[in-house]
């Protein structure tokens, strides 16, 4: 899918790897730190949840282990690395934006994730997309597993009350009945599932640098990264197309 940004991702830039769990606030980070870069970006998240909403919609359970794998690898799947905050992918012809954040999705996408052989495909199509640089890839095992020779590693983190209130507060917006306390229970049942799943588990990767964001504000967690990446690789801010 072609780069839909103002400007096109520079060449032969840097890989960067953001790790951290649910609702750190890494992909928004991520997003905004590849647009200032102008690098591609991919949360890896949604390919996880592009096959759990296959999987919801074929009516095949998700304790079937042999045939949500089977799907994971026979699926046809087209990211968009733009950067772009809609149409983030195409599974089976179906192009998904919004349908990957319904709450049927997210209740089963860490039982999804834990399988070995929807892992197998699906960390595959994440290599070969990262092998060609220039990428800020987020995720729960990009500097562990999927990038380990990432140019830069992160991992991000904010405590599990302070990530459950920013879901909360997202959740508000669709349903005015949204509970806080529910949505801390599944905040800290999704961080058990993701640290201690065998393969792949969330995890600090080796020489990750820790930003821990609560009480940061969002814009102060973007300049820190996009300061640490630049300083890393000695990368340097170019202006906005509109700049030039
Ligand atoms: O980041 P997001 O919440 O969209 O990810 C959805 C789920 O996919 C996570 O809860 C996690 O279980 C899984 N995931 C993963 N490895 C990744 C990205 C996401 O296991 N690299």
């Amino acid at each position: 899918m072609p780069s839909n940004s103002q400007t096109p991702p520079r060449a032969n830039g840097p890989t960067i790897a953001i790790d951290g769990p649910v609702a750190s606030g890494k992909s928004s980070v991520g997003r905004a730190v590849a647009q200032r870069l102008h690098l591609r970006f991919l949360d890896t998240g949604i390919m996880y949840r592009a096959v759990t909403w296959l999987a919801l919609r074929r009516g095949i359970s998700i304790m079937d282990a042999g045939a949500v794998e089977k799907l994971a690898t026979d699926c046809a799947m087209a990211v968009d690395y733009s950067g772009s905050e809609s149409a983030a992918i195409i599974i089976d012809g179906h192009g998904l934006s919004q349908e990957l954040a319904a709450a049927e999705v997210d209740r089963s996408v860490s039982a999804v994730a834990a399988l070995s052989g929807v892992r197998q495909s699906l960390v595959e199509q994440q290599r070969s997309i990262g092998a060609a640089g220039s990428i800020v890839m987020v995720g729960r095992d990009i500097g562990s597993v999927v990038l380990p020779n990432a140019d830069v590693k992160l991992y991000i983190d904010a405590s599990a009350a302070e990530r459950a209130r920013r879901r909360w507060r997202q959740q508000l917006k669709t349903d005015p009945t949204a509970d806080y306390r529910k949505t801390l229970a599944d905040t800290i049942r999704r961080d058990e599932l993701d640290s201690q799943r065998s393969d792949s588990p969330l995890t600090v990767a080796d020489g990750a640098l820790v930003i821990n964001t609560d009480g940061n504000e969002f814009l102060d967690t973007v300049s820190i990264v996009v300061a640490t990446v630049c300083h890393a690789t000695g990368l340097t801010l170019q202006p906005a197309a509109s700049e030039q």
